[in-house]
């Protein structure tokens, strides 16, 4: 039994079905792919985020290219920029291009202010604001650094500990991202190639998994749409079976294992018999960072060359603009592109509570501000929220996890947590994947810690030979994050 027809749960099921195994699929939505699908509107598509399929790890690599036919797994340019004050800076930031595009003037402030902080550094560098101002001054952790983060997790940066960017980002400040700049690097090359292209499918990430899904019912596999697992039921020490609903109706599926990437928190409350009290408020003290886009149909030469870009401008509140007829021409309509406007919200907050037609007015003014669209350009507009797109990293998710998997390991051992939110970790598809196709061989027999998938290895841009660039930026870096006890919110 697997719950979710997302990445991970897909891949599990594609797994077992190829070794001859029944396999049941539950997948509460109408739409395969989870997080990774393509949504469909009147002829447009979108991607929730903008998927790149990138991958260090071979099996998964191998998995994507044995699914989907080469002629439909596009080689795509990368392009991204961080459009600032009427002004693109390049992606990673590169510390030249950051200074020429703010001018002599701006250049000349940005640099005293980061003497300024070397000779003074902000006393308190355990939380992240201290960390960069140490590393590029006040005007520059301002201009680059503030705003996106803060648009991304929702939280003032100074309350976040630094130790998460003294990990991934390290060696990062000003003066070595210049000197980066002026010396070639050994393996400059391969870095420069994983930043400058990626794989995407030709109709949007969902297309994988659309595919996918057909493969696993061809080898005899049971893909169940609208249909939730309301109930896992334990007994003797075991889970042995769900309560599955849809279409009205609701009924017991008997389970010999159950693989489960939907998110932690709702798995735990759905345990028949409920956990003991310290587990329940483990899971129900799991938290989530939402995501809402508004896409934007325009002429095609409204659009901007690049995949996406990063919009640091403190007086909007989007945080990202997805060019979606840059990541594959089958996503649009001839002559027309969409631009997908990326709001990191909580849900039930003011923006996700906003009706489609004030957030699409918004993100047609915002485009207007930026000086990017004018709103007679707008030829319509469609609204995707997407719950739960970010486990979110508050101090005491580590301690919740492990108490909860602690628990299923002692109590319900064939109840296997794969994925994003299923393992309340920050996999991308790859690692989802990863995940369920080591689980699905310790199903076989084998013993793989699915927990030791890495996802802090150096991955995409963040190689250490990239110059200096925001270490929140690319909107998939966890930092740990505060969260208000007792609260839907972390403030
Ligand atoms: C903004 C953004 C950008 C991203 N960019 C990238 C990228 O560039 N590259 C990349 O590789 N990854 C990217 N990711 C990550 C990627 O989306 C996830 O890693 C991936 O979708 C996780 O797969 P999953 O199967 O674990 O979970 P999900 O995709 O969340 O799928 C879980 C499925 O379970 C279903 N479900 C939940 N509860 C139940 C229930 N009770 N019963 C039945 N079904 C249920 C859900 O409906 C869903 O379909 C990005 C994510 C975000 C938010």
């Amino acid at each position: 039994m697997v719950i979710g027809a997302g990445p991970a749960g897909l891949t599990a099921a594609y797994q077992l079905a190829k070794a001859g195994d029944p396999v049941l699929v539950a997948e509460a939505d109408d739409v395969v792919g989870g997080i990774s699908r393509t949504v469909e509107r009147d002829g447009w598509r979108f991607d929730i985020g903008g998927h790149r399929f990138f991958t260090k790890v071979a099996p998964v690599e191998d998995l994507w290219n044995e699914i989907l036919p080469a002629e439909d797994f596009l080689l795509r340019p990368r392009k991204s920029r961080i459009f600032y004050k009427g002004k693109y800076y390049d992606y990673p930031l590169r510390a030249f291009n950051a200074l020429i595009n703010l001018g002599p003037k701006e250049a000349f402030l940005c640099g005293c202010s980061y003497l300024r902080a070397r000779i003074a550094p902000p006393k308190d560098q355990t939380n992240y604001e201290g960390w960069l101002v140490a590393r590029f001054g006040w005007r520059l952790y301002r201009t680059f650094f503030k705003t996106y983060t803060e648009k991304v997790w929702g939280v003032p940066v100074s309350e976040m500990p630094a130790d998460f960017a003294a990990q991934r980002v390290k060696n990062l400040d000003l003066g070595k991202a210049i000197l980066n700049a002026l010396t070639p690097k050994r393996n400059q090359t391969e870095i420069t190639t994983l930043i400058e292209e990626f794989r995407y499918p030709k109709f949007g990430p969902g297309m994988m998994w659309e595919v996918c899904r057909e493969k696993v019912e061809k080898l005899g596999g049971r893909v169940l749409m609208e249909t939730r697992v309301d109930t896992i039921h334990i007994e003797g020490g075991r889970a042995t079976g769900v309560t599955l609903s849809g279409g009205g109706a609701s009924r017991f599926e008997p389970a010999s294992h159950v693989i489960s990437s939907m998110p932690m928190a709702e798995l735990v409350a759905a345990l028949d018999p409920p956990p003991p009290p310290e587990v329940r408020s483990a899971g129900a003290d799991l938290h989530y960072r939402d995501f809402l886009t508004v896409a934007l149909v325009v002429p095609v030469e409204a659009g901007f060359p690049d995949n996406w870009i990063y919009v640091h401008a403190p007086d909007v509140e989007v945080g990202r603009i997805q060019n979606f007829g840059q990541w594959s021409p089958y996503m649009v309509r001839e002559g027309t592109t969409c631009l997908g406007l990326e709001y990191f919200v909580f849900e039930g907050d003011r923006l996700w509570e906003s009706d489609d037609d004030t957030l699409i007015a918004m993100a047609t003014r915002e485009l207007d501000a930026l000086g990017l669209v004018t709103p007679d350009k707008v030829e319509r507009g469609y609204v995707v929220r997407v719950k739960k797109a970010y486990p979110y990293y508050d101090f005491k998710y580590r301690e919740n996890v492990a108490t909860v998997v602690a628990w299923l390991a002692s109590n319900a051992p064939n109840v296997h947590l794969v994925g994003r939110n299923g393992m309340h970790k920050y996999n991308n598809q790859d690692h989802s994947m990863f995940t369920a196709m080591l689980t699905v061989e310790n199903i076989h027999g084998a013993n793989n810690d699915i927990w030791a998938v890495n996802v802090e290895e150096e991955y995409h841009e963040e190689g250490p030979a990239t110059d200096a660039r925001p270490g929140a930026g690319t909107g998939r870096d966890a930092p740990m994050l505060p969260w208000r006890e007792g609260s839907d919110s972390p403030r």
